[in-house]
């Protein structure tokens, strides 16, 4: 890494403090992810074994819906697991397209996104 004309960041300290903060969020949201993700299973499960449930147009329907939810909680618990990956690699904070610096401002509110802004919405 050369040091001439890094923009954005004059206190690099600064970066490394708002890492620690985000480790430390995506830590906790790799918990939640995780507890939710189980518990859907579990609610599913339920779903499945009330044989006394009348109306399995709906039971079927409300799997359908904790499925889809469940496999967006693991899409977003992959990213989360990734941004800590990246963490600990030292490649986090950069976008995976152009490899420009992701702001901090973006960092704290998608800690998990690998995407600068303008490659936010896909390539
Ligand atoms: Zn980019």
């Amino acid at each position: 890494m050369s040091q001439e004309h890094e923009q954005g960041h004059e206190d690099p300290l600064e970066r490394e403090a708002l890492f620690d903060r985000l480790r430390a969020d995506l830590g906790d949201d790799q918990i939640a992810l995780a507890q939710q993700i189980t518990r859907l299973e579990e609610s599913e499960q339920t779903l499945g074994a009330d044989e006394g449930f009348a109306d399995t147009a709906q039971v079927t329907a409300e799997q359908g819906e904790s499925r889809a939810l469940a496999s967006q909680l693991r899409e977003q618990l992959d990213d989360v697991e990734a941004a800590i990956a990246r963490l600990a690699e030292g490649t986090y904070g950069r976008c995976a397209v152009c490899d420009n610096e992701i702001t901090d401002a973006r960092l704290e509110a998608m800690p998990a996104t690998r995407y600068c802004i303008t490659h936010a919405s896909g390539v």
